[in-house]
């Protein structure tokens, strides 16, 4: 007998079945197979194999073997990320078993990568990685510069063994790929070459690479373990940092993080169980772009979002040829209040969002903390409505530069970028042009007409996400030696402007690390946001449970809830015991955006 979960979310129980005879070999964990289910054939994976025969149900035969989905290993992951995201372990084994189930592992045999021939690789950046490799089990953290070549740490780490390498965008998967090959590693990418990763050959793929089965590991990298893209946006949650760590600790082997400004949870983990290390300061500065701030506090609002000190360096730009960069946020903008005597955006003292006007007071949106309408700089009474003209901002800037300028959304054809002397967009603009193609013009250029919606966003983690705009920023521009980067705002002394300046991202994190503490936010405590249509009933539900004292309840708010508990494990337990009512639920567990 062999225990199958049927693909199907609702039921999410493995029922038994009879390994019938008729099977080509013999079943495994993790095996992809099909099953009779109330007069159905459903496609299922084998969770257990070798397993006594439940009373009482009619026995039915295992109607055909599909192939290898994954293996026990990565099947014991998955149902750890079932309780770490409270998630359905069907939809989590779905996102990880390749759409075509392997028939058989590779034969080829894996090499791994030799870091003595390693051309075009930066040979310091190389030999940093493979002693963090070396170092054996636990949380290793690496801040590199942002222009720091992360092939270099890929091969590094891959000398020591299989590797899996996850990277958040394709394009860098490409790179990693073909230097990893140049070092002469034998390298599958995820999804796709899973009969390559069975067999033990080096895995470079999303985020969804960590899933890939790795009989031989020896090591999990994380390259920019900053970048959102790690986690999956719709529910269950799950990030793949977090799987990296824990899959990198049950298999007893390193999991090295890498980013030039790493997140308060690789720093929480290095911190734990691991270490930390930092490449020289010299190198590290030379990633960051050179910043200009650029004052606005005096400046009419009137007069548009193009500063005299813009059109004048934009001028200069364009006449040696270089291409120009705007990044202006049209959706979801903030109506900023600023002082109408000193300019000053009007922010909440406790958390640094930008505030409300409501009646006589001033509401911070993200922490809800009131005061008086005061400005904290000045003391004046009166504030203004900050209205950028940002729907003619396009028109504006051909008028002043006097050339056509081309306009970028997420929506735009990739190709109306390429070639453009003159772009303003959003920050699409700014991602599509780090993955341009050799032969475009350097990017001498790049803007943040209004770099104050971003600092001020009531988005929890806007500081953070600011911060990663200038490494994307200083990527394009090619880091100190390159291009010039405007910031143009209201608030020119902000922790993360200085943390850019100082190439010093530690500055942000001291900060944001008690702040989180302060407001309950993750990784200080854990929090799911749970809607849908369900959400209600399962929030009776966990309003009815013997350890709902162990978590905090908060909203209902525009259709979603908070659950509120001090740590993952509790927030796992407490709401991984609650029952599923019918219908959507939307329960996101840690997510990088909070609803509400
Ligand atoms: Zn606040
Ligand atoms: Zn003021």
């Amino acid at each position: 007998m062999v225990e199958v979960l049927p693909d199907v979310a609702a039921l999410n129980r493995a029922l038994h079945y009879v390994e019938s005879d008729n099977l080509p070999r013999e079943l495994c964990v993790g095996d992809v197979v099909r099953v009779p289910l109330n007069g159905r054939r459903v496609r299922g994976w084998v969770t257990a194999v070798g397993v006594e025969a439940e009373p009482g149900r009619p026995l039915e035969s295992v109607a055909k073997l599909t192939g290898h989905g994954t293996d026990r290993e990565v099947m014991d992951l998955c149902r750890w990320a079932a309780w770490r995201w409270v998630g359905r372990l069907p939809t989590i084994l779905s996102a990880v078993t390749p759409d075509r189930a392997v028939r058989t592992p590779s034969q080829r045999v894996p090499r791994h990568a030799d870091t003595e021939r390693s051309p075009g690789l930066d040979a310091a950046l190389v030999r940093e990685s493979a002693v963090l490799a070396d170092r054996g089990p636990g949380t290793h953290l690496l801040t590199v510069s942002p222009t720091s070549d992360l092939a270099s740490v890929a091969c590094g780490v891959a000398s020591v063994g299989q590797t899996i390498v996850v990277v958040p965008n394709p394009s860098t998967a490409r790179h990693i790929e073909s230097a990893l090959r140049g070092a002469g590693a034998t390298v599958a990418r995820w999804p796709g070459g899973a009969a390559e990763t069975m067999s033990g050959h080096t895995v470079v793929g999303g985020r969804g690479a960590v899933w890939a089965p790795a009989p031989h590991l020896a090591a999990i990298v994380v390259l920019d373990e900053h970048d959102e893209a790690l986690q999956n946006e719709s529910s269950p949650t799950w990030h793949a940092r977090e799987l990296a760590i824990e899959r990198a600790r049950r298999c007893g082997v390193p999991c090295i993080l890498v980013s030039p400004m790493p997140s308060l949870e690789a720093r929480r983990a290095a911190e734990t169980r691991g270490s930390r290390s930092v490449v020289s300061t010299a190198r590290r500065r030379a990633g960051w772009a050179r910043l200009v701030v650029v004052d606005r506090r005096e400046d009419d609002p009137r007069t548009g979002m193009f500063s005299p000190r813009f059109v004048a360096d934009a001028r200069r730009a364009r006449e040696s040829g270089e291409t120009v960069l705007c990044i202006l946020n049209r959706v979801g903008r903030a109506r900023l209040l600023a002082c109408a005597r000193c300019g000053t955006v009007a922010e909440c003292e406790a958390c640094g969002a930008s505030v409300r006007s409501d009646g006589d007071v001033l509401e911070c949106p993200r922490c809800g903390t009131v005061r008086p309408k005061v400005c904290l700089e000045c003391g004046g009474f009166s504030m203004k409505v900050l209205r950028m003209g940002v729907t003619k901002a396009r028109d504006d800037l051909q008028t002043l530069l006097r050339e056509p300028v081309v306009e970028v959304t997420s929506a735009t054809d990739p190709g109306a970028q390429r070639g453009a002397g003159v772009v303003i967009g959003t920050v699409a603009a700014l991602h599509r042009a780090l993955e341009r193609s050799a032969g475009d013009p350097e990017v001498g250029l790049l803007c943040f007409l209004d770099f104050d919606q971003e600092l001020l966003a009531t988005r929890y983690r806007a500081s953070e996400e600011a911060l990663a705009l200038v490494v994307a920023a200083s990527r394009v521009v090619g880091g100190r030696s390159g291009g010039r980067v405007l910031l143009q705002t209201r608030r020119p002394a902000h922790p993360v402007t200085e943390a850019a300046q100082r190439a010093d991202p530690d500055l942000l994190a001291a900060l944001e690390w008690p702040r989180r503490e302060m407001l309950g936010l993750p990784p200080a405590a854990s929090v799911a946001a749970v809607g849908g249509e369900a959400a209600a009933a399962w929030i009776a539900g966990l309003r009815d449970s013997t350890r709902v004292d162990e978590v905090e309840v908060l909203g209902p708010k525009d259709g979603w809830w908070l659950v509120r508990a001090e740590d993952p494990s509790t927030l796992a337990e407490v709401a991984g015991a609650v029952e599923r009512p019918r219908g959507r639920l939307r329960l996101r567990v840690d997510p990088m955006n909070l609803p509400v």
